[in-house]
């Protein structure tokens, strides 16, 4: 199945390595005849270990909070030297939602005539950073199933009841509730968005919580803009002090 791999491919999912992008990295390096990744080659093995030197992973360095331009274009040059070991390369981006524009753009011509040996993964949290020249150069992949990525869990269900309880009660609740949107992995900002939006839907729906519509509303414009400010990175604290000043500011 993977014998026509393609040179480019966009995982949706954490945005961080999984089972998936390790097997697509195996499937690239595998020396076996057929059945690649055969899992028990030298490639293979050195893969799993996380020690093959034709891996390269790019990724935020210390203290950074986007993937730079600089970083795209040492992966451009270096994806130009042959492999050491192995027939081929492989470059994992990740989080790939961190490149900023000028980051992809300077991947643009590399996938545009990808040298034979080069294999790109970018994995990614959603399409939303991610520019569409760049996308259409890609296989794109879903780690889960959409339906599924679109069900939040249960923790992330109560969260997005304990926001709208708290936009409810006003202004002392809200400051309260930001500390626990405060302590949310970047991983966990989007789901909680979703599913703050599905409570505020039901609400609006039902007529229920003592919020107004036109401040659920507004709180509804406050999380969409959060989605784009975790496209652009912007930490946690600045998300959630934006989200509830949102509903506590206009006279609550
Ligand atoms: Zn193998």
């Amino acid at each position: 199945m993977y014998n026509n791999m393609l040179h480019a491919y966009i995982i949706y999912g954490t945005g961080e390595p999984s089972p998936l992008s390790e097997r697509l990295t195996a499937a690239a390096l595998c020396s076996a005849w057929e059945e690649k990744p055969c899992g028990t080659c030298r490639d293979c093995r050195k893969v799993a270990r996380g020690v093959h030197p034709d891996v390269t992973n790019v990724t935020l360095l210390k203290d950074a909070r986007i993937i730079t331009v600089e970083q795209a274009r040492d992966l451009c040059s270096d994806a130009l030297v042959a492999p050491s070991e192995s027939d081929a390369k492989v470059y994992i981006v990740h989080p790939a939602d961190l490149m900023n524009p000028q980051a992809q753009n300077a991947l643009l011509k590399l996938l545009e005539e990808p040298p034979p040996h080069v294999n790109l993964l970018l994995l990614a949290q959603s399409p939303d950073a991610l520019l569409e020249t760049v996308r259409s150069r890609c296989v794109e992949l879903y780690e889960r199933d959409e339906t599924e990525a679109d069900a939040p869990s249960e923790e992330t269900m109560q969260l997005a009841h304990a926001f709208w309880t708290a936009a409810d009660e006003g202004a002392l609740a809200l400051t309260e509730f930001s500390f626990k949107l405060d302590k949310l992995e970047r991983a966990e900002w989007t789901p909680f968005l979703i599913a703050a939006k599905s409570v505020a839907a039901q609400r609006l729906r039902e007529g229920a919580g003592k919020l107004s519509a036109e401040m659920t509303f507004r709180a509804v414009d406050a999380l969409t803009r959060a989605e784009e400010y975790l496209a652009m990175s912007v930490n946690g604290t600045h998300m959630a002090a934006m989200i509830c000043a949102e509903i506590t500011v206009n006279g609550r």
